[in-house]
Order: C-alpha cells, then sequence, then structure tokens
C-alpha cells in the first residue's frame, strides 16, 4: 500500500522559494571585488536568478548544459548557484588557484558553455580563452567594464545580461535526480575528477546540515562563509542559509584576518566557516586589533585537521565554540560534525575538549566504517585505525564521465582514502590520508598527531610531518616547521616538546625549518613534494 501524501521534488527551487517567500527581507551583505560593500537580500537573490536562468534560455542555453563560474565569495555569485541549478542547467564552480592547464582541462571536461567570472581572474581568462573551445560566451560579473572588453572579444557584463532575461520567468519542471552543480576535485595527483551533485543530494544536505550537531543554523544566524564558493559549494552553505533564511555576510576577495575581523565586528557575524589557515590569520589579526569578536558564537573548521591549539584559544579567548568538522567533495561535504552527547555533559571540562578535538559523529543520512586492506570491518573501539568509508543521500556514486561502477567499491561504499579510527559512540578520528602516513617498523604513526601538538608550540607558526625514509624502520617521521614572526625555537627544543605527549619511537627524528610550506589549490600541504625533496634526509640518499 502507498502512502498518500504529497509528493513535491526535492529541489534547490524549494529552497531559494521558501528563502524569498518567508525571509524575503533578510540580508545578503557581499563584499565585492572591489572591494565595495554590496546590500541584497533573499528576495533580490531570488529575482535577479529568475532573470538570469531567463536570459541564459534566451542564449539557447538548455537544461543540462554546464555554465561555469570562476568567483569570490559575493551576490552574483550567489545568483549563479541559484540561477543555474534553477534553470535546468549545471552551475560548475571553478577553483582558481589551479594550475592553468588543469582550469584548461575541467572546462574542456565539463565542456561548459558560459563561463562568468570575477574581474581578479580577467587574466586568466584572457590567457586561457583560445584553449576553451566548447564556451561559446564569457561573463563579467559586473556592469559595463571598457577595460575588460578590451582585453577579451565579446565580453559580456552581467548587469546587461540578465537586463535581457526576465523577473517573472518560470523555472519549469527539473526533477529532482537532476544535475545540480559540479566540483572537481582538487587533483594532486592525476587529472582532477568531476562530482555531479543532483537537485537532490543537495536538498537533504541542506537539511542535515542545519541541524543542531551539524552546523546548527537557523534565521537568527548571521553567516559568514569564508570557505571560497569554488571549493565543494562553500560547505553547502548557500542552500543551507536560504532553506533556513540566515543572514549570510559573503567576504568576497579579502580573506585576511585584518579584513575578516572587521566583517566580524561590522556585520554581527555569529557564525563562520573555514580552513585552519585562515583561522590562524584571524586569531593573529583580533589580538592586534584588540578585538573580542563578541558575536562570534561559533567557528567551523574543515578541510584538515583542527589544531587542538586553536579550539582551546577559540574558547579562552573568544568564548567563540569551535566545530570540527571532516568531508570532501566527494561528500558535498558533510560527513561528520563534532558536537558532544548528552552523557558528556557530566565530564569534566578537560575530558570534554579532548572529545572535541576529533573530527565527529556523522549526522542522519551518512554512515562511515573503518576496513583493513582486503576491505573486512575493523572494530570501532578507538584504537584500531583503517582505510575510511563513507556512503550517504549526498555522497559520489560515480565521478563524472566515468564508466558506471568505477568509483565505488565492490561493497558499495565510498574509499575516501583517509585512515581513521571509530570510538564506540561514533566518533572519527582522522589520523592521516593514507598516501601520508608514516609507517616506521611495521607501526602507523599520524601526521596530524604529530602537526596538531607542533603548532600548538608557541614559535611555530605552521608544519608539516612527513615520512623519510630509514634504513632500520623503513620510515621514519621528520618534521618541517615554519616559525612564528620572530620566534627562535630550535630543532632540540621541539623535540623536545613532544616528549609528554607521544610515545617515544612517534617522536620526529628531525626538524627542519623553511620558510614555507607548499600548498594545493585547496590550502593542503603537497606532502608528495615534500617528500621529494626532504624524503632522503635520514638516509643522505
Ligand atoms: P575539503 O578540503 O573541503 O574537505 P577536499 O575534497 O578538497 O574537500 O578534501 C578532502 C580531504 O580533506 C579529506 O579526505 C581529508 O583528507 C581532508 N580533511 C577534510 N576535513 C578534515 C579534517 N577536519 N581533519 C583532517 N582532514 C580533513
Amino acid at each position: 500500500m502507498l502512502g498518500q501524501m504529497m509528493r513535491m521534488p526535492l529541489t534547490i527551487h524549494s529552497l531559494i522559494a521558501h528563502g524569498a517567500r518567508y525571509h524575503g527581507d533578510t540580508e545578503i551583505v557581499s563584499i565585492e571585488t572591489d572591494g565595495t560593500t554590496r546590500r541584497s537580500n533573499w528576495r533580490t537573490v531570488s529575482e535577479r536568478s529568475r532573470q538570469l536562468s531567463s536570459a541564459l534560455g534566451r542564449m539557447g542555453i538548455v537544461r543540462g548544459d554546464r555554465c561555469a563560474t570562476i568567483a569570490w565569495n559575493n551576490a552574483r555569485h550567489l545568483e549563479c548557484y541559484f540561477g543555474i541549478s534553477c534553470g535546468g542547467m549545471v552551475c560548475h564552480t571553478i577553483n582558481p588557484r589551479l594550475f592553468p592547464e588543469q582550469l584548461i582541462y575541467i572546462i574542456n571536461h565539463a565542456e561548459d558553455r558560459v563561463v562568468f567570472f570575477d574581474k581578479t581572474f580577467l587574466p586568466i581568462i584572457a590567457k586561457l580563452r583560445e584553449h576553451l573551445k566548447s564556451v561559446e560566451a564569457f561573463v563579467l560579473l559586473s556592469g559595463r567594464d571598457e577595460e575588460a572588453a578590451a582585453q577579451v572579444p565579446g565580453l559580456l557584463f552581467y548587469e546587461d545580461f540578465i537586463a535581457t532575461g526576465d523577473v517573472d520567468a518560470d523555472w519549469g519542471e527539473v526533477s529532482e535526480n537532476d544535475a545540480s552543480s559540479l566540483c572537481y576535485t582538487s587533483g594532486t595527483t592525476g587529472n582532477p575528477k568531476g562530482v555531479l551533485y543532483s537537485h537532490r543530494s543537495t536538498v537533504l544536505h541542506s537539511l542535515a546540515a542545519a541541524l543542531p550537531d551539524t552546523l546548527n543554523i537557523s534565521a537568527r544566524e548571521v553567516i559568514m562563509p569564508v570557505v571560497p564558493m569554488f571549493h565543494v559549494n562553500a560547505w553547502g552553505v548557500p542552500y543551507a542559509a536560504a532553506m533556513v533564511g540566515a543572514k549570510l555576510v559573503l567576504p568576497g576577495p579579502g580573506l585576511d584576518g585584518e579584513s575578516l575581523a572587521r566583517l566580524i565586528d561590522a556585520e554581527g557575524v555569529t557564525m563562520a566557516l573555514g580552513v585552519p589557515t585562515i583561522w590562524q590569520g584571524l586569531l593573529a589579526a583580533l589580538k592586534k586589533r584588540g578585538s573580542k569578536a563578541e558575536t562570534l558564537k561559533r567557528t567551523i573548521v574543515g578541510g584538515s585537521a583542527c589544531p587542538p591549539s586553536m579550539i582551546a584559544e577559540f574558547r579562552d579567548k573568544y568564548g567563540t565554540e569551535v566545530v570540527h568538522a571532516w568531508g570532501m567533495t566527494e561528500t558535498s561535504p558533510l560527513g561528520t560534525a563534532n558536537a558532544l552527547l548528552e552523557r558528556h555533559g557530566k565530564l569534566s571540562e578537560a575530558e570534554q575538549a579532548k572529545i572535541r578535538e576529533s573530527q565527529g559523529r556523522p549526522p542522519y543520512g551518512v554512515e562511515l566504517k573503518i576496513v583493513d586492506d582486503e576491505g573486512n570491518r575493523l572494530p570501532e573501539d578507538g584504537v584500531a585505525q583503517g582505510n575510511l568509508r563513507i556512503r550517504g543521500h549526498w555522497v559520489v556514486a560515480d565521478y563524472f564521465g566515468f564508466e558506471a561502477g568505477e568509483t565505488l567499491e565492490e561493497d558499495g561504499w565510498f574509499e575516501t582514502g583517509d585512515v581513521a579510527s571509530i570510538n564506540a559512540e561514533g566518533f572519527m578520528t582522522i589520523r592521516d590520508r593514507s598516501k601520508d602516513i608514516i609507517k616506521s617498523g611495521g607501526e602507523w604513526i599520524s601526521t596530524v598527531e604529530l602537526e596538531g601538538i607542533a603548532v600548538g608550540h608557541p614559535g611555530v607558526a605552521d608544519a608539516a610531518a612527513i615520512a623519510a625514509r630509514h634504513e632500520k624502520w623503513d620510515e621514519r617521521p621528520i618534521l618541517l616547521a615554519v616559525k612564528a614572526p620572530g620566534a627562535d625555537v630550535t630543532e632540540e627544543e621541539l623535540i623536545a616538546y613532544y616528549a609528554d605527549k607521544v610515545a617515544k619511537w612517534q617522536i620526529p627524528d628531525k626538524v627542519i625549518f623553511v620558510d614555507q610550506l607548499p600548498r594545493n589549490a585547496t590550502g593542503k600541504v603537497l606532502k608528495n613534494k615534500l617528500r621529494e625533496e626532504y624524503g632522503g634526509v635520514l638516509t643522505g640518499a
């Protein structure tokens, strides 16, 4: 017997429609590429998104076509998110920090027909244009700009472009299983791979993201996604914010600590999301300004492991709760978030702080397990560590352009490439990327743990632990460290600093100070590059 309830498609239209109807006046604050502040709201975003899809339709872009964006977090980019997807097209967000060859590869692979971009990226467009055969129109996200027009023949301007569309245009029928957006992994090795999200996966992800034990967002929040909209849809915040009617503060190109600290105070930001390096900059700027970031209740930290010292600094100096979260492009990205359970209320502060260090638990909708190299399930006792696998409503099934069945493991789960442990309460701790973990004399050493400790030392600004080849133990840990400004910490001091924090055999054999660490387009340290350069320091090879 079938249930007899209404059946309405889970589409992105429903998110923006709700935002516009019930939270129409709620502000969207946008820092533009030229540094000016622009104020919009959910109603206006909805209207202009409709205009955009109608304009795209009029130029002959049809359902399923890919339209790319290369843009900062700003209001026009938000309109592209909704306008492209709700028009039935696929919003392909591109990370401008990728190498030119990778940009060319992914635009050609996606066969993008239109590229919307911010003026910052005009030089990239001018340079790559000739290699992008599928692209029929480049649209600058601004009003008319003669300087830009001179550099790209036939360039269109967003404000003129959407004026050709209809504010009342009908978005038409879209199935919840239709593709809505596309994001490529950063591809440290091999070509980037595309993850093609659907309307349904996006709506379900939004519902889960808003839950109290995940991002915990509502119409009472002022949310600042510092995580770029070109990186896994800014962790889904634009959609979830429309769903709950939260005020958004989109920081544009100014991602330095000083600009963020100013915005937090000026706009009363209550929660912000980003990677640990961004928060390092913010913490330094807050200290310098003497700001208390009074309104900032929560920061969501993910993308790489959040050092325990950062959680403590936010808590103790600013009363800001850090929610440590884990995910990846292939998981939309929300996989886990750290929230304490009712029974943890009885624990001491130190015990609670320890639990908060892990990457947390999956919300409803995703499930995790750890397995050995043969795929056998490992115990979830907080000790055993193995390959982390995930499945759920917003987890990739097939990479874009891959044969069906090539992406998942035989058991139907997605192999994350991370090594993790899971405890009896379901809290998951990332130990490492499987290719980065150090295997010393048959034992595993977590580079994530060694790095978290190193940056807890006041003299260290940044650190990466890697495996160096070793004659007796196969691999031994060494640490590459960047000194904090003005600090004169020594190798001996840092090695001694580990003494009461990890087992003796886990302490790095060597510390090498460097000026900076090489990072990829999404800010992750390029450990393969470090291993190439420093992997032989213990053997002299
Ligand atoms: P994102 O950087 O948004 O998480 P990517 O797909 O670029 O998405 O990278 C995913 C990888 O980043 C994960 O597989 C994991 O190795 C790492 N990662 C993400 N969040 C964390 C975290 N909180 N702690 C440790 N590693 C993390």
